[in-house]
C-alpha cells in the first residue's frame, strides 16, 4: 500500500481526484484509514471563495477536517492503540508549548495545525497521520458517521461550556443548520430547560423540534422581538448580521451571548442592552477537551447525530458533497465516505 485517492481543492470551485502517496505516521502519530468526514460551511466556504478570512488557498489543499476511521499503523514511540481501533479524529493538533496551550486553551495555540486550513491537508482522502492523543476511541455502537460528527457536536458544547449552561437555563438557538442542531442537543444534554431554535427553513424546524427543542419560531413568520422569549443564553448560530443583533435584545439580565456562526465580519450590537443588562458577549474559536465527553453523549444516545445526516458521497464526487447545501435546501448534514 503505497499510493492513495485524495479529492483535492485546486482552486476556488474546483475539486479533482489525485495520486497522493500514503502519508507515513511520525513519532507518536498513527496512520488511520478515514471512514467519514462530515462536510463542514466552511469547507463549502474554502471550495466557493478559495479563503475564510485571514486563511488563503495558496496552493492546492485536501479539504474535510470532521474524520472517523480505524487505526492501521503506528509510527515510532506510538502506544496507545492497537491495530483496528476505531476512532473519531480531533483534527487541530497545538504545539503543547506555548502560552495558550500552557493554560489550557489549546484551541487558541497560533502554531494550531488544522486539519483542511491552508497550509494543512484534511481528510478527504483514504488515510491520514495525526498524533495519537487526537485519535480518540470510540465505541462499535458509535456509527462511523457519527464518529465523524463529534466534531460538530464538540463545537456546540464549546459554546454550551462558554455559555455556562446548566440545569434550569433558558436557551435561544439562531440558526436551526448542523452546528444550531448541535447546540440545541448539547444544551438539552447540560440541562437547559426550555431551548428555542429560529430559523427560516420549516424541515430545519421540525428537525429541531424532533431532537427536543422546546419551541421553534420561523423569523419569516414571526419576528423574534414579538415572540416572548427572553432566555439566560443565546447561541449565535445563523452567522446573520440582522438576526444577530436582533437576537441579542432578546437576552435576559446577566445573560451570556456566545457567537458561533461565521457570518459578516462586522455586527452591530445594541450597546445599551448589553450595558444595562451585564451581557457576557463572547466569540468561540473551535473547542478544547470535548471529545472524551462528546463521545460520552453520543454513545450514551444523550444526543443524536446519524439523525442530522441528509446524505452521502463518495470521494470521486466531493464537489457534490460540498454543493448538496446550494442545490437542496433541506439538505443538513452530508457526509463523504473516502472508501467509496
Ligand atoms: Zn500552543
Amino acid at each position: 500500500m503505497t499510493g492513495m485517492r485524495a479529492a483535492v481543492l485546486e482552486a476556488a470551485g474546483k475539486v479533482a481526484l489525485q495520486e497522493r502517496p500514503v502519508p507515513e505516521p511520525g513519532p507518536a502519530e498513527v496512520l488511520v484509514q478515514v471512514a467519514a468526514v462530515g462536510t463542514c460551511g466552511s469547507d463549502v466556504h474554502y471550495y466557493e471563495h478559495g479563503r475564510i478570512g485571514e486563511f488563503v488557498l495558496e496552493s492546492p489543499l485536501v479539504l474535510g477536517h470532521e474524520p472517523s476511521g480505524t487505526v492501521i499503523g503506528s509510527g515510532p514511540g506510538a502506544s496507545r492503540h492497537r491495530i483496528g481501533q476505531r476512532v473519531s479524529l480531533e483534527p487541530g493538533v497545538p504545539d503543547f508549548t506555548c502560552a495558550q496551550c500552557l493554560a489550557g486553551r489549546y484551541n487558541l495555540c497560533p502554531r494550531m495545525r488544522f486539519f483542511g486550513t491552508p497550509p494543512f491537508d484534511g481528510a478527504f482522502c483514504e488515510y491520514v497521520v495525526i498524533r495519537e492523543e487526537f485519535a480518540h476511541p470510540v465505541p462499535d455502537s458509535l456509527s462511523d458517521d457519527a464518529a465523524a460528527l463529534i466534531e460538530p457536536l464538540s463545537v456546540g458544547m464549546w459554546a454550551c461550556r462558554k455559555a455556562r449552561v446548566a440545569p434550569g437555563t433558558r436557551v435561544l438557538v439562531t440558526g436551526a443548520g448542523p452546528v444550531g442542531l448541535l447546540c440545541l442537543q448539547a444544551a438539552l444534554a447540560f440541562g437547559g430547560t426550555e431551548v428555542v431554535v429560529t430559523d427560516v427553513n420549516p424541515r430545519r424546524l421540525r428537525l429541531a423540534r424532533d431532537l427536543g427543542a422546546t419551541a421553534t419560531l420561523d423569523v419569516r413568520e414571526t419576528r423574534l422581538a414579538d415572540a416572548a422569549v427572553e432566555p439566560d443564553v443565546l447561541l449565535e448560530c445563523s452567522g446573520h448580521p440582522a438576526a444577530t443583533g436582533e437576537a441579542i435584545r432578546a437576552v435576559g439580565r446577566a445573560g451570556r451571548v456566545v457567537l458561533v456562526g461565521m457570518g459578516g465580519d462586522e455586527v452591530p450590537l445594541p450597546l445599551s442592552h448589553v450595558q444595562t443588562r451585564e451581557l457576557e458577549v463572547t466569540g468561540t474559536f473551535r473547542y478544547a477537551n470535548t471529545w472524551p465527553d462528546a463521545i460520552a453523549l453520543a454513545t450514551a444516545r444523550r444526543v443524536d447525530l446519524d439523525a442530522l445526516v441528509t446524505g452521502h458521497y463518495g470521494l470521486a464526487d466531493v464537489e457534490g458533497a460540498l454543493t448538496a447545501g446550494t442545490r437542496d435546501p433541506d439538505a443538513v448534514k452530508v457526509v463523504v465516505r473516502p472508501q467509496e
